[in-house]
């Protein structure tokens, strides 16, 4: 079988520093000393691979021993949880990402100059859960939201986005913001661009090929939104883990077939994945 894979694919910088930070925690305070807070990032692969490197994991502090150091994920955390371990006596490493970061202080700058503050996100992402945490009122919006009970009348509004959202569903909900009567809209541009590339990366290799395999965690926000504008774009998508979850007839009848991948996937997946589809 013939095989493209998108020019822009795999870990980004702000996933690659994570592991780094974790790795050298462990090595440096040794194996079952370290606990992330929650998947270090959204794959599970890589997850298994630090496990395996002696990093653990819990979703619960309480649960967890004071002379453990905390690992902060990559996608950040509510301020309560740093507050929190430290109280508890831990150590506390952070390894959220530096665009998760300016999305915090984003958030509590406009809180600051007085605006109501909108994030557009899932609420039950990590990222957003820690977001909304950095002022003392932040309305989560979606798709689904009706704005007219969830944001202020005539409101001062300051908006900002879940990184991992494309720029293209973010400019639809700001539209939808506008076309209502605030007197005030600021918009910070918290998009990230190293998923807008993969993205954009992805939709054109659509236009090649008659299959697309989506590589990435099932949870990553960053590769579902990838495999749902390859979607839209009106060619068959797979979105798929590894090549475990492969079957023969996601080829049926097709001659070409592109790989892309989120920014949370191993290029050791992605490597493993091609050379099986090629091999078809
Ligand atoms: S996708 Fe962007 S925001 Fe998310 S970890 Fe990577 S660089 Fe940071």
């Amino acid at each position: 079988m013939q095989v493209k894979v998108a020019s822009s694919r795999g870990f980004c910088f702000g996933v690659n520093d994570a592991i780094k930070i974790a790795n050298e925690a462990v090595e440096k305070r040794g194996k079952g000393q370290v606990v992330s807070l929650g998947p270090v990032i959204h794959n599970r692969q890589v997850v298994s691979q630090l496990e395996e490197a002696g990093l653990d994991q819990s979703d619960d502090l309480e649960t967890i021993e004071p002379a453990k150091t905390i690992l902060i994920r990559s996608h950040g955390a509510f301020p309560g949880v740093f507050a929190e371990a430290k109280r508890r006596g831990h150590e506390i490493i952070d390894a959220t990402c530096v665009l998760v970061k300016h999305a915090q202080d984003v958030v509590k700058q406009l809180h600051e100059e007085g605006y109501h503050v909108v994030m557009i996100g899932d609420r039950d992402h990590p990222e957003v859960r820690g977001v909304i945490g950095y002022a003392p009122k932040v309305t989560v919006i979606d798709e689904n939201t009706d704005l007219a009970k969830a944001l202020p009348h005539r409101g001062r509004l300051g908006i900002v986005a879940q990184t991992t959202h494309s720029p293209e569903h973010v400019a639809d909900m700001i539209a939808r913001i506008l076309r209502r009567p605030y007197i005030e809209a600021k918009i910070v541009n918290t998009s990230c661009l190293e998923v807008k590339r993969r993205q954009d990366a992805a939709v054109a290799l659509c236009e090649e090929v008659e299959v697309m395999f989506v590589l990435g965690g099932l949870h990553s926000a960053n590769t579902r939104q990838m495999a749902q504008l390859c979607e839209g774009r009106g060619c068959p998508t797979f979105h798929i883990e590894t090549w475990e979850q492969f079957s023969p007839d996601m080829v049926n009848g097709k001659q070409i077939a592109g790989v892309a991948a989120g920014a949370s996937t191993p290029e050791s997946v992605i490597k493993e994945f091609v050379r099986n589809l090629e091999a078809i």
